[in-house]
């Protein structure tokens, strides 16, 4: 079809109309009979089939009856009017019943007229009822494009109520393409769709908005799907691609000083396999000429700063300042804390920046910074202030990557005239197809393998009735010497209802053990106190640490043994997880005990059942996968994958698979889409570059 056709404005399709248009423009984001035809039904109803009747069974969904209205009446109930009309057909009566829009539908009824109904049918004191049924007068039925299956659009009730129905969007779109005489550009070529045995688009187009069968209905899915999958697979893999060639890094060929005597001298242990592998790759990339963009995968606890730290020793090797940026206040203090530690031996010179940094104290860095003085500096979103400007940064470490967004990312990038190394490194594991379709612009390295003596933690479940006996279990290992988390749900840091639940607890702990000191963390302290519960804790001071979850990430207290989670049931499993990770740091065995009421949901006794028999990040990265979709996936909420069109990562995984194949085939023997046969591709390709960005997906 003309490419100007589905450029045209969506107010000059027939049926439309400058109001429908608004509603259409600012709901559901169709400017464009283009944007009409992708927008896509989420599902499909079987309208094949039409029922008597005498044949409903108490409560059917989605029935189609044939018949007519013999008489309407309105009915007082407690709260308001119905309207109620009879409806017969040849077997039998029913009613149809109306709690809202009386008014209109009572003068719009038509009586003794066949119409075709179509709903959900209750049973109630001995007749069946439909509640607001569609319906259609069987003289329009017969004229409309009638297909098997019977699509639905997604709708919102803004759409609703400017009567847009369900019936209207589907009655554009047939307009739509009639206008376009139902022929459509193809957007894969001919190679491809003969290879992966794919249905053209125009016939994919028609079967996904009016499909002929299951059968086709289900071939139009997965063209459709494939091409999504495809171009954004495509998009991502050619900028990596590009990446490589174009943004210069700046080049470490040497491992000096800081790095070889730290290796040599100050190492406090042996470094894992994995370890060493990271550190390598990490040094490959650091010596190549390009820009590194290296996401760190590791499990908690299997040592990710001591490959941050050589990293970093890395980049002052070759005269270059570092900095590691961490989510929290609490964290960037141990970080510090950490690597001052490391480094006690060195005269590497460590600041620490935060929001809570004194101004004096923020001049004083600001000005090493710019000359040179600071080796390293550590903080939180405070080093990406306009004010901090280093004298050359060379690497920038971000941990739990998730906090910080690819613009985020990009800011660092403008303080100098070359992009530093950027390494990322985070604790959630993401299965690996989807950390390639998140962040394709990224490579992997994954750190597979604990520190050698870790006993695995182990995990129970136990209901809030048995509270007594874990208190005494409790007691019994602070009298072994350990500490204890107890940790409470805050899923929003402003809900009340959390913070007092919080203290509740606090109370009866307190109550329960006036023998132990106690530190409370929670996130609407401020940073002082809470520095100074954690520190408290860190040092021994206290036995026992009640927070929410702002000690999920990161926090290393070695000596702690026991991890209370309250209202298990209530946290994610890779906030389990995270939680789970404080503890097993140590020599000694460690416990985890989740609590929960005994009223659970499926999900939640898989989650918890999950967390008691795995202690694999990976694996729990894979259940909590399926039973959340990627929409919630740590990290990925923003990250807008829910933006595609009709594939589903995580259902469509396959596919996925099978399309990121074949994008790499394709680039790698035409990387510029320059060959005759990838003409269409060509012509796809720049038209959706123009459109969107690849950040419309990933950032
Ligand atoms: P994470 O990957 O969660 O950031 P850390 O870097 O905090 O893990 O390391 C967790 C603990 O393990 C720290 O106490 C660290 O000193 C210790 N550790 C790291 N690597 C090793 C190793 N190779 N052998 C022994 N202990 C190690
Ligand atoms: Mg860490």
């Amino acid at each position: 079809m003309n490419a100007n056709l589905l450029q045209t404005p969506i107010d000059y399709l027939k049926g439309v109309g400058p109001s429908r248009a608004k509603v259409l423009k600012t709901e559901l984001g169709i400017q464009t009979y283009g944007d009409l035809l992708n927008f896509f039904p989420n599902r499909y109803l079987d309208k094949t089939r039409f029922y008597k009747i005498n044949e409903l069974q108490r409560n059917s969904a989605d029935v189609q009856i044939v018949g007519k209205i013999t008489h309407i009446k309105s009915v007082e109930q407690k709260r308001g009017k119905r309207l109620v009309a009879d409806f017969v057909d040849s077997t039998g009566k029913m009613e149809l019943v109306w709690f809202r829009g009386q008014k209109w539908i009572r003068e719009n009824l038509k009586i003794n007229t066949p119409y075709v109904i179509f709903g959900k049918t209750n049973w109630f004191n001995g007749v069946f009822s439909m509640p607001h049924p569609e319906m259609e007068l069987v003289e329009d039925y017969k004229k409309q494009l009638r297909t098997a299956m019977q699509p639905v659009y997604p709708s919102t009730e803004k759409l609703a109520k400017a009567g847009i129905s369900n019936r209207v969007i589907n009655k554009i779109t047939q307009q739509l393409f009639l206008e376009a005489k139902g022929r459509f550009f193809e957007s894969l070529s001919e190679e491809i769709l003969q290879e992966f045995k794919l249905i053209s688009k125009s016939e994919a187009l028609f079967n996904i908005h009016f499909p002929k069968s299951q059968e086709l209905l289900a071939k139009a899915q997965f063209r459709l799907k494939f091409e999504e999958l495809f171009y954004i697979q495509l998009q991502l893999i050619r900028k990596n691609l590009l990446h490589k060639k174009k943004i210069k890094g700046y080049v470490f060929e040497k491992v000096g000083e800081n790095f070889t005597n730290f290796y040599n001298e100050h190492l406090p242990f042996d470094l894992t396999g994995a370890q060493k592998r990271v550190i390598k790759e990490i040094r490959n990339d650091l010596g190549s000429g390009a820009q590194m963009n290296r996401l760190l995968q590791g499990d908690v606890g299997s040592g990710k700063t001591i490959v941050a730290l050589m990293s970093m020793f890395i980049a002052l090797d070759n005269d270059f300042q570092a900095c590691l940026m961490a989510p929290t206040e609490i964290l960037s203090v141990q970080h510090y804390n950490g690597l001052i530690d490391l480094c006690k031996e060195l005269n590497t010179s460590i600041e620490i920046l935060t929001g809570s940094t004194k101004t004096s104290k923020r001049r004083e860095i600001h000005e090493k910074l710019e000359n040179g003085e600071i080796d390293i500096l550590i903080g939180t979103h405070a080093l990406l202030e306009d004010k901090v400007q280093f004298k050359n940064l060379g690497l920038a470490v971000i941990d739990e990557q998730h906090r910080f967004g690819v613009a985020q990312r990009a800011r660092l990038w403008k303080k100098n005239d070359l992009p530093p190394h950027i390494l990322v490194m985070t604790a959630t594991p993401i299965p690996r197809t989807l950390a390639m379709s998140l962040y394709g612009d990224l490579d992997i390295s994954v750190i597979d393998e604990l520190p050698p003596g870790r006993k695995p933690i182990k995990t129970v479940h136990r209901y809030d009735a048995n509270r007594l006996k874990v208190f005494a279990f409790i007691r019994e290992e602070i009298k072994k010497g350990r500490q204890v988390y107890i940790v409470y749900p805050l899923i929003q840091e402003s809900e009340t209802m959390d913070y007092k639940d919080l203290m509740d607890g606090y109370e009866s702990i307190a109550r329960e053990f006036p023998e132990f000191q106690i530190s409370i963390v929670h996130g609407q302290m401020k940073a002082e106190a809470k520095d100074y519960e954690m520190d408290r804790f860190v040092s021994g001071e206290t036995q026992i640490m009640v927070a929410t979850t702002v000690i999920e990430v990161g926090v290393n207290v070695p000596n702690a043994s026991v991890m209370i989670i309250e209202s298990a049931e209530r946290f994610g499993l890779s906030q389990l997880h995270q939680l789970r990770g404080r503890v097993g740091r140590g020599a000694e065995q460690s416990f985890c005990i989740l609590m929960t009421g005994h009223k659970l949901s499926e999900d939640s006794k898989t989650r918890l059942q999950t967390m008691t028999t795995t202690n694999d990040g990976f694996e729990i990265a894979e259940v909590d996968l399926k039973l959340r979709g990627p929409g919630d996936l740590m990290g990925t909420q923003q990250s807008g994958v829910l933006n595609l069109q009709i594939a589903d990562i995580v259902k469509d995984n396959d596919i996925l698979k099978t399309a990121r194949h074949l994008a790499i085939k394709v680039l790698k023997e035409d990387p510029n889409l320059q060959l005759e046969k990838n003409k269409v591709l060509h012509h796809t390709f720049a038209q959706i570059s123009r459109k969107k960005t690849i950040w419309n997906y990933i950032s």
